[in-house]
């Protein structure tokens, strides 16, 4: 699940949140409780290692145990 960071721009605290990419979005408050978020690029989700991993491109955390012509065979 992808780390997102947020900066609020009411008492300007940065702060993180995991978020589901196929979930829909509630509102997004900072730890204080104020709603005037805007998101920022973050440096961990935009390297997203385990989502590159070639290991989960097929949905299979084993290697090889989804059969032959799966990507994570290469
Ligand atoms: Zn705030």
């Amino acid at each position: 699940m992808p780390v997102y960071e947020y900066r609020c721009k009411t008492c300007d605290t940065s702060f993180e949140e995991r978020r589901s990419a196929t979930e829909a979005s509630p509102a997004v408050l900072c730890p204080v409780g104020h709603s005037d978020v805007v998101k920022l690029i973050s440096m961990f989700a935009a390297t997203g290692r385990a989502e590159a991993s070639p290991m989960t491109a097929c949905g299979s955390p084993v290697p090889g145990s989804c059969g032959g012509g799966c990507a994570c065979h290469s």
